[in-house]
């Protein structure tokens, strides 16, 4: 870890965000703004930077009966996402057992 100056590391429209963000949270959490408080990390968007590429029906496009889902296999970056993707997959795996296609 390495202490330093954030307005050195990012542009200032990111550093506005932050002043403005804050005292907000501090609101909601009391103790969150704290004055001597210090920022160990910046959370940003990461997710697999890779994706197993699958078909209309939802399995992989070169591995039968393999159906990648999720953050994983690149098709998610976040909760919801995961969630939503999940519950695609898990109906064409459905169908295709019930012999029927999926919908796109
Ligand atoms: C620190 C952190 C904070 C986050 N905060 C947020 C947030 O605030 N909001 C948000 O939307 N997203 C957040 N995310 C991202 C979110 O958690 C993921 O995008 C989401 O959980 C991905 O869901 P998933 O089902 O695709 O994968 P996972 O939740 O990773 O599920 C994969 C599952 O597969 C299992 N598995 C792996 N290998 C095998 C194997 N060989 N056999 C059997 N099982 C196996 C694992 O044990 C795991 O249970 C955060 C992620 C991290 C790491």
């Amino acid at each position: 870890m390495h202490p330093t100056d954030l307005s050195t590391a990012f542009p200032d429209y990111v550093i506005e965000a932050i002043c403005e963000a804050l005292p907000q949270m501090d609101r909601k959490i009391a103790g969150f703004a704290m004055h001597d408080a210090v920022l160990t990390g910046v959370e940003k968007r990461t997710s697999s930077p890779i994706r197993v590429r699958r078909g209309d029906n939802y399995q992989s496009v070169n591995v039968e009966g393999l159906y990648p889902a999720g953050e994983g296999a690149g098709y998610a970056g976040g909760i919801y996402s995961a969630a939503i993707d999940g519950i695609e997959v898990a109906e064409a795996v459905a169908l295709n057992m019930v012999g029927t296609k999926a919908a796109t």
